[in-house]
């Protein structure tokens, strides 16, 4: 095949309504691009043997590679395969081993199986199935006039294992294309504006097979480095150089030279220096410590979370003296500081952060303005403590703290 034009056409009234998040198209346009692949369009359209025909004709007009995803199910609304059949003009005919597959599935679960989920082992005998061991609904490839077409189930979960275990491979032996290759440069405390100033004779030099770039998101900065060429390992090399030149230039505010989430870094930096650690939570509610623990192994450095949101929890867990909140307030510097004294001590950890902060919508008073959080890290011998000012919505502020709280430990572990 020569230049590939992929398209991605998904499938389900569900994604017009917004009801359900395109998230297939994400994926795979993700994995494609892994594979040198280029998506030109994406488009989404209702459960209707008409609006499936017009997309597939227009489309097919100008792709020479077609994704298709959804309507594949047993039920009424799932119209996909009997179309994908007629379109291409094949008819519908038993495949034994989905057959038996989709009886598997029945016996184990322990339902009675009904003539609809029978059907699902119905093929068209113009295409090569392809085999779904997470569902009862099977792939489909399709090839007409040197073009494929590929159809699989909406069920996220189910399009990821066909596309894992049937697509990708095929795709491999199919389409020899350039490796392409990202790297990351993941910056916190300056703007992109200021980077991009940092930059500008590095960004000027750059061959024509690398681009750059800039993924803000809050105070942080991810630089993304994408590079094609024909062979993977010079392209390698040649993005490491530039991506450590970069680095080199930017200096301390580098934090990390691969695309990870924050929580990851930090744990990363825990498993380093084998160390351990607690946070005591108010305005985050303790989504620092369901981000921590979003990261497997995180149980090798990390304690836990109290998540003290009530004034009476952070005197009689965490210790917090009354008179201070009384005196300086729950969003303070000084209830910080008691916070993380005292997660340090109950937590029994070597390092402890504290987040307390108003995130409004209400909340906020003449003396402490929306959006405000103290933090507070700490080791055994010392505490540093900051104040943030965030100026979006509740949940946005919240993420924003969570991920300020992180890269302030981070920095504290750090030394930075
Ligand atoms: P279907 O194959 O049409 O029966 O899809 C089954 C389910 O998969 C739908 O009810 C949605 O919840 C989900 N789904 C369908 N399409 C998508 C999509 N493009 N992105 C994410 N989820 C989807
Ligand atoms: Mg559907």
């Amino acid at each position: 095949m020569g230049n590939i034009a992929a398209s991605i056409i998904t499938i389900g009234d569900e994604l017009l309504i917004g009801q359900t998040i395109d998230t297939n198209s994400a994926w795979i346009a993700q994995r494609l691009n892994e594979h040198g692949i280029d998506v030109l369009r994406r488009v989404a359209v209702g459960d209707t043997r008409s609006a499936i025909e017009t997309a597939l004709d227009e489309e097919l007009s100008k792709h020479n590679l077609v994704l298709i995803t959804g309507g594949l199910g047993p039920t009424s609304d799932d119209i996909t395969k009997p179309l994908l059949c007629d379109y291409f003009g094949g008819k519908l005919v038993i495949d034994e081993r989905v057959l038996i597959h989709i009886k598997e599935i029945f016996s184990k679960r322990n339902r009675p199986m009904l003539d609809r989920n029978l059907k699902q082992s119905e093929v068209p005998d113009n295409c090569i199935v392809l085999f779904n061991k997470a569902g009862t609904a099977p792939g489909m490839w399709f090839e007409k006039d040197g073009k494929i077409i590929i159809a699989m189930p909406g069920v996220p979960f189910e399009m990821i294992t066909i596309m894992e275990d049937e697509v990708l491979p095929r795709f491999k032996n199919i389409f020899k294309s350039d490796s392409l290759i990202h790297k990351t440069i993941f910056t916190a405390g300056e703007g992109e504006s200021f980077i991009a100033e940092k930059l500008m004779d590095l960004e000027a030099q750059l061959p024509l097979n690398i681009k750059l770039a800039y993924l803000p998101d809050g105070s942080m900065v991810k630089l993304r480095l994408t590079g094609r060429g024909a062979d993977e390992h010079i392209l390698e090399n040649q993005l490491v150089e530039l991506q450590n030149k970069f680095a080199d230039r930017l200096g301390t505010i580098v934090i990390a030279l691969n695309d990870l989430p924050m929580a990851q870094i930090l744990g990363n930096a825990f498993l380093e220096n084998k160390k351990t650690f607690g946070i005591a939570e108010s305005c985050t509610g303790g989504y620092i410590g369901h981000s921590i623990t979003q990261v497997p192994g995180s149980s090798a450095y990390f304690m836990g979370s109290i998540v003290s949101y009530s004034n009476d929890l952070k005197e009689s867990i965490l210790g917090v003296s009354h008179d201070t909140i009384v005196n300086y307030g729950a969003v303070s510097k000084d209830t910080a500081i008691e916070m993380v004294k005292g997660a340090l001590k109950v937590l029994n950890v070597d390092y402890a952060l504290a987040t307390t902060g108003v995130l409004g919508p209400d909340g906020g008073n003449e003396f402490l303005k929306i959006g405000t959080v103290w933090m507070a890290v700490a080791d055994k011998n010392s505490i540093k403590t900051k104040e943030f000012k965030f100026h979006y919505d509740r949940q946005r502020n919240k993420f924003m703290a969570a991920q300020m709280g992180m890269l302030m430990l981070w920095k504290f572990i750090n030394n930075k």
